[in-house]
C-alpha cells in the first residue's frame, strides 16, 4: 500500500460497479469511510451495447441505474458499440468504437479507427491473457479508461477509481495490487495533468464480510444471487461451470442455442476441451430458479426497492456461499 493514500483526498470516486455483490461492497466501503456522496458515480460498462442482450443479464443495467437512484448518486454508463456480438462476428475490420455517457446528458464516442483490420469470430478464452479473454479488455478495461481519458472533467483534478476484486476469487486477483496508479493516469502531460488512483479496497475480504455489509445497508442484491448464482458476471460468462449454464438455459434456451451454434460455425468452443451442450447436458440447474425471478432477470424494467421497507427482513441469498468452480480470471 502507498504509504501517501489517503482516501479522502480525491476530488472524484468513480465505483466500477457490475452490479454484484463486490462492487457493491466497494461502494458501501466509501460510505462507511464518510467519502462525501456528492462526490461519488457509479460507472457500469454495458456488455452488450445498446443493441439487442446477447451475453448479459438483461436486467442489470436497471438494476444498476435503480441502485445508484436508491442513494442519490450518478451513474454513467460505457459501451462499444455493437457490443459483444458485434465483437464476436466483427470481420475485416477495426473493432468498433468506445460510447460514453457525460456528465451533460451528451454521448462520448472514440476509438475504432485504428490498427489492423481484423476478424475475431471466437469467443472470448478462458485465460488471464487479456488478448485473448477479450471481454474483459475489449468490453470494460479499454471502454471505462477511454471514457476517463476522453472527458475533460478529469484533467487537472484527482480521481480514485474503485473496483471489486477479491483475492478469494481466483489466485490471480489474490495478486492485485490493492493500490496503484491507474493506466488512465497522466500526470505529466504538457498542457494538463490527469491523476487516476486505482484502489480495490475488498481484495482481502471474505465473502462473509462482503455479505455482512450488504445486509447492515439492508440491500436487495441482483436476482441471479436469489437464483442460485454466487458470482454476478454476465448471463453466458465464460468462466462459468456446468451448473451455471444448466441454469442460464433453463432461463434462457433460445440464446444458449445460438451461442452452442455459433461455437459450431467457429469451429472454436468457449472452454478449451468441452463443447457448450455437453456443459449444458451435464450440468444440474439450480433449484431456486422461480418464475418470478427469471421473469425479473430477463426484463428490462427493475421494479423493486434496492433498500428493503423497515417491514422486510434481509436474507443470504441462495447462491450466497455456494461454492463451486468457476476457472479464473
Ligand atoms: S463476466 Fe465473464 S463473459 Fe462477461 S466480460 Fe467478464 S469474463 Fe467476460
Amino acid at each position: 500500500m502507498n504509504q501517501r493514500f489517503n482516501l479522502q483526498s480525491y476530488d472524484k470516486y468513480i465505483v466500477s460497479f457490475s452490479g454484484g455483490k463486490d462492487s457493491t461492497a466497494c461502494f458501501l466501503y466509501l460510505l462507511d469511510n464518510n467519502v462525501p456522496v456528492d462526490k461519488i458515480e457509479l460507472w457500469h460498462q454495458e456488455i452488450d451495447g445498446r443493441g439487442n442482450t446477447f451475453f448479459d443479464w438483461e436486467i442489470t443495467p436497471d438494476y444498476c441505474r435503480q441502485f445508484a437512484k436508491a442513494f442519490g448518486v450518478p451513474i454513467y454508463f460505457q459501451w462499444k458499440e455493437g457490443g459483444f456480438y458485434g465483437e464476436l462476428m466483427r470481420e475485416n475490420s477495426h473493432t468498433a468504437p468506445n460510447r460514453f455517457e457525460q456528465w451533460d446528458g451528451s454521448i462520448g464516442k472514440a476509438g475504432g479507427l485504428r490498427g489492423k483490420l481484423t476478424t475475431r469470430h471466437k469467443f472470448p478464452q478462458c485465460s488471464h491473457d487479456l488478448k485473448i479473454r477479450w471481454c474483459s479488455s475489449y468490453l470494460k478495461i479499454d471502454v471505462c479508461s477511454t471514457a476517463i481519458i476522453n472527458q475533460p472533467r478529469f484533467r487537472n483534478s484527482r480521481t480514485l477509481v474503485l473496483s471489486g476484486e477479491r483475492g478469494e476469487e481466483s489466485a490471480a486477483r489474490a495478486r492485485y495490487a490493492i493500490f496503484e496508479t491507474d493506466k488512465a493516469d497522466l500526470r505529466n502531460g504538457k498542457q494538463f495533468t490527469r491523476h487516476i488512483d486505482r484502489y480495490r479496497p475488498i481484495r482481502d475480504w471474505t465473502e462473509k464480510q462482503v455479505w455482512n455489509i450488504i445486509e447492515r445497508y439492508q440491500i436487495r442484491v441482483h436476482p441471479c444471487y436469489y437464483m442460485g448464482w454466487n458470482r454476478c458476471s454476465c448471463k453466458f460468462c465464460i468462466f462459468g461451470n456446468k451448473n451455471q449454464f444448466a441454469s442460464a438455459n433453463v432461463i434462457s434456451p433460445l440464446q444458449i442455442s445460438k451461442i452452442i451454434s455459433l461455437e459450431k460455425q467457429f469451429g472454436c468452443t468457449i472452454k478449451r476441451n468441452i463443447d457448450l451442450q455437453i456443459l449444458v447436458d451435464t450440468g444440474i440447474p439450480y433449484n431456486h430458479i422461480s418464475k418470478e425471478l427469471k421473469d425479473l432477470a430477463t426484463s428490462y424494467i427493475y421494479n423493486l426497492q434496492i433498500k428493503l421497507s423497515s417491514e422486510e427482513i434481509w436474507t443470504l441469498p441462495a447462491g450466497a456461499f455456494v461454492k463451486e468452480s468457476y476457472g479464473a480470471n
